[in-house]
């Protein structure tokens, strides 16, 4: 009984080394975004949806080409005729990854750096490019993100429906993005409720503006 206890052990040990893709730590406490993004919408959003994306996508690709990638080129060779489990869960694991990593605790305030620059010669001021950042995440209809992307050099802010991204060839604009804002109503209903506009207003107090900083230095 020990022995067969031992090796449905390893076995399940090894079904979990099969597994493709894993899921990112959280980069802070599930309390350190508050208030702008409470502790249990993190909870939910981080152990719940992020996961299942993960779990998902894992199902989806066993014992396709598509098992052989990492996370990003899985993002590149989303086409058309790409299944959609692998194209909504290998996006909904990558854009997570991204957005929850595009925030941080006493974070926020104005951009700074080669990006704040960028902001304000493409948008005119910080208050403008918020404006136009808002109106993309009130104006996509049902599920979406809002990307802040580099495009042919170029700043724009697009926005994608489902789980798709800039990166992939289906989105309408392609390039790199370096900040973002998931507007699915699990990422604010708990504590917005339907009022998904301050919640965009809340996201600027969370920004990670140092990574977005990064990001568009290596894209541009
Ligand atoms: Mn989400």
């Amino acid at each position: 009984m020990k022995n067969l206890l031992l090796i449905l052990t390893l076995l399940v040990m090894e079904t979990n080394a099969f597994a493709q893709f894993s899921q990112e730590p959280l980069p802070y406490a599930f309390d350190a975004l508050e208030p702008a993004i409470d502790k249990m919408t993190m909870e939910i959003h981080y152990g719940r949806h992020h996961k299942a994306y993960v779990d998902n996508l894992n199902k989806a690709v066993a014992g396709l080409p598509q098992e052989k990638l990492s996370l990003l080129d899985l993002q590149k060779s989303i086409t058309p005729e790409t299944p959609a489990a692998i194209r909504n869960n290998g996006g909904g694991v990558w854009n997570h990854t991204f957005f929850f990593n595009g925030m941080a605790p006493n974070a926020g305030g104005e951009p700074k750096g080669e990006l704040g620059t960028a902001i304000v010669a493409t948008w005119g001021s910080f208050d403008k490019f918020k404006e136009e950042f808002k109106k993309a995440a009130l104006g996509r209809f049902g599920s979406g993100w809002v990307w802040l992307t580099v495009a042919n050099g170029k700043l724009v802010i697009q926005s994608t429906p489902n789980q798709d991204n800039p990166l992939m060839s289906v989105s309408d604009v392609k390039g790199t993005p370096v900040l973002s804002l998931d507007v699915w109503e699990h990422a604010y209903y708990l504590k917005y409720q339907n009022k998904r506009a301050d919640y965009t207003d809340a996201y600027w107090n969370v920004v990670n503006w140092d990574r977005a900083n990064q990001l568009y230095k290596a894209a541009k």
